[in-house]
C-alpha cells in the first residue's frame, strides 16, 4: 500500500470514530424518547454525518407483533430536498445544530415522509412485513444494493410504500441482543448508491443506537407511571398542566382552536355515602374507562381531582367541542352508573390566551352548568 493510500484511509478510519463519538455524546445527553431517535436519524441523514438521504425507525411491538414506523427524516421529494439542503448549507449547520432544532421546534411537525413512517405498522412475517420485518426476526443487516436484490424489493410491500429501490435496512438491539427495532436508510433523493463503508458505518452506529433506545424507552415508562393516576390510570393534574400548556403551544403553531371540557359528576358524595368509598372508586374507575372509550385518539383525558375529569381537545374548534361534551353527557347512561355529570367547555383562543385563564373559564363554565340544575354542558 502507497503512503498516500495509507494517509487516506487513516483519515477515514478518523473521521468516522469522530461521528460516531459525536452521536454518542449527543445521545448521552437525553434520555427523551423523542430527541433519541431524532439524533440517531439526524447523524444517519446529515451530510457530516452519514450522509443518506432518508432514514426511518420502526420499533418492535411484541403485543402486537409489528414494527410501528415511529420516525423518519428526509425529503419526500427532490424540491423538497432542495430547500432543506440549501438551508442547512447556507446557515452552515452542523450535526449539533440539528439536534438542537428539535429542542426548540418541531421540525417534523410537517415532514411528508415522517408522517408516512409513523402510519406504517409493518406486520412481523416475513410475508406480509417484507424485508424490513426479516431484518428484526434474523437480528441481522439487510442491504438491498445489487441489482438482483433491487429486483425482488420491486415486489416489497413496506418499501413500495416507502418508493424505495435501494436502501439498507438495520437490526436495532438491547443490551441482551433482542431486536427492538429496525433502522431503514437510503438514497432516494440523489439515486446516489450506497457505499459499502455506509453500510458499515450503520451497523456500528446502530449498536449504540439500539442501546439508547432501549434506556429511553425504560425512562418514558418510569415517566408516564408517574404522571399516571394511580386508581384509573388516567393523565393526573401534573401531567394534564403539561398536555394543556404543550397542547396551547401546538395550537398557536397550527393556528388551530384547542378545546377544554371539565367534567364533575354529579351528587357524587351521596353515591359515596351509599356505596362506600371502595365502590366509589371502582365507579370513578368505570367513569375514566368510558371517557377514554368516548374520546378521540388525539385527546388527553386527565383526572383533575377527586370526581373531577378533564379532557383536552386538540385542533377542536368549540361547536365540535360541545358535540363532545353532549356525546359523553347522553352516552354516560351506558355506565350504568345511578348519577350523571356536569360539564363546561372553553376554547383557545377564543375563550382565553393562556392555559391558566382558560382553565378559568372552563371551570367557570362548570359552576354554571351546577347552578343550572346539573346533567348538563355549559360554555364559556
Ligand atoms: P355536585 O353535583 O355539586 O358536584 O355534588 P358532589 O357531591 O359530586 O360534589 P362534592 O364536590 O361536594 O363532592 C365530591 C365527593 O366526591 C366528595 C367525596 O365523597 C367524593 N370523592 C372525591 N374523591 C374521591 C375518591 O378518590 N374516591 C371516592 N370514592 N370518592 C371521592
Ligand atoms: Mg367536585
Ligand atoms: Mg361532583
Amino acid at each position: 500500500m502507497t503512503p498516500k493510500k495509507l494517509q487516506e484511509l487513516l483519515e477515514k478510519a478518523q473521521s468516522e470514530l469522530t461521528l460516531l463519538y459525536e452521536i454518542g455524546n449527543a445521545l448521552r445527553t437525553t434520555l427523551d424518547f423523542g430527541e433519541t431517535l431524532y439524533i440517531i436519524l439526524t447523524g444517519v441523514t446529515a451530510q457530516e454525518g452519514l450522509g443518506f438521504n432518508r432514514a426511518g425507525i420502526f420499533l418492535a411491538d411484541e403485543a402486537e407483533k409489528i414494527l410501528q414506523g415511529r420516525m423518519g427524516i428526509g425529503p419526500e421529494t427532490g424540491e423538497e430536498a432542495m430547500v432543506i439542503w440549501e438551508e442547512i448549507a447556507k446557515r452552515r449547520l452542523s450535526l449539533m445544530d440539528l439536534i438542537s432544532n428539535y429542542r426548540t421546534g418541531k421540525p417534523l411537525e410537517n415532514s411528508a415522509f415522517h408522517q408516512t413512517v409513523s402510519s406504517l405498522k409493518v406486520p412481523l412475517t416475513q410475508m406480509a412485513g417484507g424485508l424490513i420485518a426479516q431484518a428484526a426476526l434474523q437480528g441481522t443487516p439487510i442491504e438491498v444494493i445489487s441489482s438482483e436484490a433491487q429486483q425482488k424489493a420491486a415486489q416489497d410491500p413496506v418499501l413500495r410504500v416507502l418508493k424505495s429501490t435501494s436502501c439498507v435496512l438495520v437490526p436495532l438491539k438491547s443490551r441482551d441482543d433482542k431486536v427492538v427495532g429496525v433502522i431503514f436508510a437510503d438514497n432516494r433523493i440523489t439515486l446516489k448508491p450506497i457505499p459499502r463503508e455506509s453500510f458499515r458505518l450503520l451497523a456500528l452506529l446502530a449498536a449504540h443506537a439500539g442501546l439508547a433506545i432501549e434506556n429511553s424507552l425504560a425512562y418514558e415508562s418510569v415517566r408516564q407511571q408517574a404522571e399516571l393516576d394511580s386508581l384509573t390510570k388516567l393523565w393526573n393534574r401534573g401531567a394534564f398542566q403539561r398536555l394543556l400548556l404543550e397542547s396551547k403551544a401546538q395550537a398557536e403553531r397550527s393556528r388551530l382552536p384547542v378545546s377544554l371540557l371539565l367534567l364533575d359528576l354529579d351528587h357524587f358524595k351521596a353515591y359515596n355515602d351509599e356505596v362506600g368509598h371502595p365502590g366509589g372508586d371502582q365507579a370513578l374507575t368505570a367513569v375514566a374507562d368510558f371517557l377514554k372509550k368516548t374520546a378521540r385518539e388525539g385527546d388527553h383525558v386527565a383526572r383533575y381531582g377527586g370526581e373531577e375529569f378533564a379532557i383536552i381537545l386538540p385542533s377542536t374548534q368549540k361547536l365540535n367541542a360541545l358535540k363532545m361534551a353532549e356525546r359523553i353527557r347522553v352516552n354516560f347512561d351506558d355506565t350504568g352508573l345511578p348519577f350523571t355529570l356536569s360539564a363546561g367547555l372553553a376554547t383557545f383562543p377564543h375563550d382565553a390566551q393562556d392555559p391558566e385563564a382558560l382553565l378559568k373559564a372552563a371551570d367557570q363554565a362548570l359552576y354554571e352548568a351546577k347552578r343550572l340544575g346539573r346533567n348538563r354542558v355549559s360554555i364559556a
